[in-house]
């Protein structure tokens, strides 16, 4: 049963279980309306409050300052691999056309030297920088070329150039080859697949004393409400519920408003196509979501509720809120890196120790000479003791714990348990 299991999987993640079956009766009768939560309409007073709601408790935990916009947003965080482009490369246009036209009113074409000027500029400058640091950032990145073509590329920095073709590193600031006016410089903060997470946000992207600094965009799926951000250094966080939020089918985009209407709008279709620039879907448009509080299309309360739900939850255990989860997330993943750091013979952590994940501790089993059999024999062992979902990515191999915020602290003692039982047996 249920209650038997500590699940390890990568994604989807493990749920409470009391906010399970709190939903499972609210897909049946909501709030006694007769009518459950999925049912409802999206339009309704009901389905606002619930968007409101998972909103101000998202706001609360993470210390989310007013001029920051949140946004519920389909197509997961692959989507907004897509999105993050389309809308810093529009707003880099925007403000670039403010820029070059100034005051200048009315169309365009009219004045065909500044439209001159403003499409050389997105020649030769309009560029997005990517930390490329593991799967997922490289995704990221190749997604970027995809949609605007490598000359508007720039891969800043790419951990498996200094590590024999591998992730596992994340290379030194000081090799870093940022560009000057980046549309956006993109990270991801823990990789999901690689083990790797950045163990502080990097000092070459703080912003100044004056607040300006480069427009700093990072996905945070796998570890976003696991620890303290520097929220005011980002201008856009995304990150898919599925792993410490909710369930699969929501993208949570946290967004500074001077990225929005009325201060930047997107460009007109027309213009973009003339600089030679995608024209972003309209359910792709930040600015779509924001004016519609989320709600341009038919969005699934069901998801946004469950997600409120895990965040109510947060808040009443840890009156610290993000901070209490932190510590004890950091304590799970120490208990089990401690395990493993214990027989070195035995067990290999992969990525190197100063940017090793506390979500995704990723390992090898080296007991005897075959890793194969020895992982084999690691994970069925572990299954029939309850300790599922701990196959390693295929890319990589291995065993991979993911240690999200449903794995109970007895659930990484039991494994840090397994780990050390296995290790002398
Ligand atoms: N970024 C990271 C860090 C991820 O872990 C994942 C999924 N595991 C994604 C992006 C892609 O998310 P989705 O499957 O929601 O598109």
């Amino acid at each position: 049963s249920r209650s038997d299991i500590t699940y390890f999987g990568a994604g989807p993640a493990l749920l409470p279980t009391d906010v399970l079956e709190e939903a499972a009766g609210a897909l049946l009768n909501y709030n006694a309306t007769g009518l459950g939560v999925a049912e409802h309409s999206h339009r309704s007073a009901l389905a606002a409050g619930i968007i409101n709601q998972a909103k101000a408790d998202l706001a609360s935990c993470l210390d989310i300052p007013d001029d920051y916009e949140i946004l519920f947003m389909q197509g997961g965080g692959t989507g907004q691999f897509s999105t993050s482009v389309y809308n810093f490369a529009g707003a880099w246009v925007a403000r670039k056309y403010k820029e070059i036209f100034g005051d200048v009113q009315g169309d365009p074409t009219d004045h065909p030297e500044l439209l001159n000027q403003l499409k050389q500029a997105v020649d030769d400058e309009l560029k997005i920088d990517y930390l490329v640091t593991g799967g997922w950032s490289q995704k990221a990145s190749v997604e970027g070329e995809r949609l605007l073509g490598s000359k508007h590329i720039n891969i800043a920095a790419d951990a498996r150039k200094t590590n024999g073709g591998k992730f596992g590193i994340i290379p030194d600031e000081s090799t870093w080859k940022l560009s000057e006016n980046a549309a956006l410089v993109y990270f991801c903060d823990n990789e999901t697949v690689d083990g790797v997470e950045f163990p502080t946000f990097p000092k070459s992207l703080e912003p100044g004393p004056d607040g300006k600094g480069p427009i700093v965009v990072a996905d945070m799926s796998s570890n976003i409400l696991t620890r303290k951000i520097p929220v005011r250094n980002f201008s856009a966080i995304f990150f898919g519920a599925q792993k410490n939020l909710g369930m699969t089918g929501i993208t949570v985009v946290v967004i500074k408003k001077s990225f929005l209407p009325p201060t930047i709008s997107q460009p007109s279709p027309t213009l973009m196509r003339y600089l030679g620039l995608p024209v972003p879907p309209i359910i792709f448009q930040y600015e779509t979501a924001a004016k519609n509080n989320s709600l341009y299309n038919t969005l699934s309360i069901f998801d946004v509720y469950v997600a409120g739900q895990v965040l109510k939850k947060l808040l009443r255990i840890y009156p610290n809120k993000v901070e209490g989860q932190q510590a004890v997330t950091d304590k799970k993943a120490r208990l089990i890196y401690d395990a493993i750091e214990a027989f070195p013979e035995i067990y290999k952590i992969i990525p190197n120790k100063a940017v090793r994940s506390r979500m995704n501790i990723c390992f090898r089993v080296t007991k005897g000479d075959d890793i194969d059999a020895a992982e084999k024999a690691f994970l069925e062992e572990a299954t029939a003791q309850g300790l599922t979902g701990l196959k390693g990515h295929r890319s990589l191999g291995g065993i991979r714990a993911s240690n999200y915020n449903s794995v109970p602290l007895e659930g990484a003692e039991k494994l840090a348990t397994f780990i050390r039982g296995f290790a002398t047996s």
